[in-house]
């Protein structure tokens, strides 16, 4: 379906990723009528919407999912598009239903000391983390048997553990993962977070539809323009309620077309340095594996890409987050020629946290247009004396780490261009008070404009080093809460004529 079939809709999501997905998921829950419509201005890739795409078992079918997420242009990693903004060279996005929860890692570590949102109580924050992984069905033990994993992390925990309270010490890394009964394992796309939302009558799933911006009346959100990418029909529709949930970029890009432009908007751009470095376990180390355990290589299987992934959480003191994947070398030899067993190389990723400005921002035109119509989008984004300086303490602490694991691989720990980490954030961030330095409240409300929120990495305030969609859904879970309480509120007011959309434009 292209265009939405109503005219009107108790709420309006626009963007299917993770966090936009969770908005639908919990108002489907907890309200027992109201009509939602879903879109995005990508393809419907599989039936269920939103399936990951590494769920498609046919390799040719998973290319040509991951290639129609690209869209036109240069591609980034399978199923993104590079955005080709200089400052930020890796930046990239996908379009297409479930946005780019259809193809990530799914690692979802909880964000601890200076990453957690001050002005939200804790325990609040904890009870939104915690519905948060059952909607992405998040295990932290769907890979203990991955061979070597235990001898990996055992070797982090002598280095970083000591003086750590027991949650933040190293761990498997939960991942948003099913694993079935036969073993093998099932990706947390949305699909799973739309659960049984995605089939009911309540809920349409636009696809190839492009929001065009929110239509206003006064200080108050009545609804969208979207047009048709097949047909380039437009069309309003009305709501109640409208989420704008279209990633880092296209988020504050949608408001800035709707006119609505507080200060801080698209400003605090920022996207975690990601520093790597790889080595592999020593022989010995492999060996003693061997004996202890009685296992063949044969018997230990293949390591998926994610099987074997660990965890150094970030703290205030060692303020990184460490991201271990233990990868399958095989059949490739070493230059030395050294045959590796799968698992026995270990890549190591350490994200920092950016220092924060509002000067690092995406900034938009209104004489210049993109390729679809939208305000043009330019990338301003620099690292400060701060970053440059964490991010030189973030290549002694991946090279210590792996020198604790094994032998290096690379001469030097190698830091990635701007923008690879994919955790682009703050550019419609939440803040305690309408001060000028945030775009929404701690419930993702825009502020000073009714029956707006926004949703995605966009809404973090904070440094995060941590793969950051956890939180985002977290705190989707919070907003969506704010959300119903809006929908009750304004249910006496919403008269047949609201409903059929007539005369809010
Ligand atoms: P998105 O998933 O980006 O979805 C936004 C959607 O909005 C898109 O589908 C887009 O088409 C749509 N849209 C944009 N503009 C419009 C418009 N005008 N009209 C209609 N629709 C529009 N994160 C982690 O936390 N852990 C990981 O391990 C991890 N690994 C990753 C690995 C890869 C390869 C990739 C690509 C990403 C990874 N990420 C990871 C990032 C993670 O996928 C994102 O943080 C998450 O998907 C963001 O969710 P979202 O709902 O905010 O936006």
């Amino acid at each position: 379906m292209s265009l939405p079939r109503h005219p009107s809709y108790d709420l309006v999501v626009v963007g299917s990723g993770p966090t936009g997905s969770a908005y639908v998921r919990e108002v489907y829950d907890r309200h027992p009528t109201a009509r939602i419509l879903l879109l995005d201005a990508g393809p419907r890739l599989t039936d269920p919407p939103g399936t990951h795409v590494k769920n498609i078992a046919d390799s040719a079918e998973r290319a040509r999912a991951q290639r129609a997420s690209e869209g036109p242009g240069p591609a980034g990693r399978p199923g993104t598009r590079l955005l080709e903004a200089p400052d930020l060279p890796a930046a990239a996005l996908s379009t297409n239903v479930g946005g780019m929860g259809a193809h990530w890692t799914g690692a979802c570590p909880r964000p601890g000391g200076g990453e957690r949102i001050g002005f939200i109580p804790d325990a609040e924050m904890d009870a939104h983390l915690s519905r948060a992984e059952q909607l992405l069905r998040v295990d932290a033990h769907a890979f203990d048997h991955a061979p070597f994993a235990d001898e990996v992390r055992r070797r982090l925990a002598a280095l970083f553990d000591a003086g750590r309270p027991p949650h933040r010490r190293v761990a498997p890394m939960p991942l948003a993962v099913t694993t079935r009964s036969d073993g093998a394992h099932t990706w947390s796309g949305t699909d799973v977070i739309l659960g049984r939302a995605a089939a009911d009558e309540r809920v349409d799933i636009a696809d190839r539809c492009l929001c065009l911006r929110v239509v206003l009346d006064g200080d108050t959100a009545t609804g969208i323009v979207v047009r048709d990418l097949a047909t380039g029909e437009e069309r309003r529709v009305s709501a109640r309620a409208v989420v704008i949930a279209a990633d880092a970029l296209r988020t504050p890009q949608l408001l800035h077309a709707s006119g609505v432009r507080p200060p801080a908007l698209g400003r605090y751009l920022n996207d975690q340095p990601q520093i790597v470095y790889a080595v592999r376990l020593p022989d010995d180390v492999v060996a003693a594996h061997r004996a202890v355990t009685g296992r063949t290589r044969d018997e230990d299987g293949a390591i998926v890409a994610q099987s074997g992934v660990s965890w150094v959480p970030y703290t205030d003191a060692h303020p990184f987050h460490g991201q271990v994947m233990q990868l399958d070398a095989s059949p490739v030899p070493l230059a030395d020629g050294t045959d590796v067993e799968p698992g026995a190389i270990v890549g190591l990723g350490w994200f920092c946290a950016k220092d924060i400005s509002p000067d690092d921002r995406v900034e938009f035109t209104d004489t210049a247009a993109d390729a679809r119509g939208l305000p043009a989008l330019r990338i301003h984004y620099r690292y400060s004396d701060r970053d440059l300086a964490a991010i030189e303490q973030a290549k002694e602490a991946v090279a210590e780490a792996g020198a604790a694991v094994g032998i290096p691989l690379d001469d030097s720990p190698l830091l990635l261009p701007a923008g690879s980490s994919l955790h682009y954030q703050g550019t419609t961030r939440m803040g305690p008070a309408d001060d000028g330095t945030s775009v929404c409240d701690s419930h993702s409300r825009v502020w000073n404009t009714r029956g707006l929120w926004v949703a995605g990495n966009n809404v973090i305030p904070t440094a995060t080093a941590c793969n950051p969609t956890l939180t985002s859904v977290a705190l989707a879970v919070r907003g969506a809460r704010a959300l119903l309480a809006h929908l009750d509120s304004t249910a006496e007011r919403s008269t047949p004529a609201a409903q059929a959309g007539v005369g809010t434009a």
